[in-house]
């Protein structure tokens, strides 16, 4: 069975799909079967993965609605080596129309369940919105990886975030707990960055991954070469980081 991890922060901008992509590559490169599932109309992670979102016969979108199903609708990114449910603008009509669809909140979970026993791990990349799609994630997760940017504002909106898991957690999915906190663009030169991830160690102690992801502008520039940055260049420091969160998230299900 597949281990199902949402990446999410309500927050826009802060490497939910750099974070997304690279580990699906990661774990590719550790030998995981991999699904990336996109669930952002903004299609960042299927074009980072190196698929067109303009040209997709089916997306997320017919997959939660129930007009196609993740076997048909996936694909493979050649370069990352792992699977992909792709996205594109479409599935902002997903937000609406799943309102009257029976079990809205739970179309991504049972989607899911088809190819369960074909993925060592699925990864869900989320919009950054506490919206119907984000929901729909979080009940088809085991857990949520959290990535955040050590800087002063850092932890203003994680308590939102936080009681909306607790919420799923009590009425939707008993099986969802937060992962981790990664910390994400880090600049070690910068005091403010040394003291926030201080104080997120202080605070969420064994919550917060030991893996660091360093700013890397190699990382920023993979997605425009439709390629992972884990596989763009693999010697970047960038690079390094995700392979090393991959190996940290392996050892972390072995745990679980
Ligand atoms: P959204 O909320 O819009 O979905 P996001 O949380 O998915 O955004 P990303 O798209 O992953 O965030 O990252 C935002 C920007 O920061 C992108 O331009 C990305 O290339 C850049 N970025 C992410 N991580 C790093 C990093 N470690 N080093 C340098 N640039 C990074
Ligand atoms: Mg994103």
């Amino acid at each position: 069975m597949a281990k199902i991890f949402c990446v999410a922060n309500q927050k826009g901008g802060v490497g939910k799909t750099t974070t997304t992509v690279n580990l699906a590559a990661g774990l590719a490169i550790l030998k995981q079967r991999v699904l990336l599932v996109d669930l952002d109309p903004q299609g960042n992670a299927t074009m980072g993965a190196g698929i067109n979102k303009a040209e997709l016969t089916a997306s997320t979108y017919e997959v939660l609605v129930g007009m196609s199903d993740v076997v048909t609708a996936r694909q493979t990114s050649q370069a990352g080596q792992f699977d992909v449910l792709p996205s594109n603008r479409e599935l902002a009509g997903a937000e609406v129309e799943m309102v009257d669809l029976e079990r809205r909140e739970r179309r991504l979970k049972d989607a899911l369940a088809l190819v369960d026993e074909q993925y060592d791990f699925i990864l869900i990349d989320c919009p950054p919105a506490l919206s119907m799609l984000t929901l729909n994630g979080l009940c088809a997760a085991h857990g949520v990886i959290i990535p955040m940017q050590c800087e002063y504002y850092a932890l203003e909106g994680l308590s939102d975030l936080v009681n909306t898991i607790k919420k799923v957690h009590a009425n939707l999915n008993q099986d969802l707990k937060i992962i981790g906190l990664l910390r994400v663009m880090f600049d070690p030169r910068m005091t403010l960055s040394q003291q926030v991830s201080a104080q997120l160690e202080q605070h969420f102690g064994d919550k917060v991954f030991k893996t660091i992801i360093p700013r890397n502008v190699r990382l920023a520039e993979a997605p425009s070469y439709g390629m992972p940055g884990v596989n763009f260049d693999a010697a970047s420091k960038g690079a390094q980081a995700y392979i090393a969160f991959g190996a940290e998230m392996v050892e972390r299900i072995s745990a679980m």
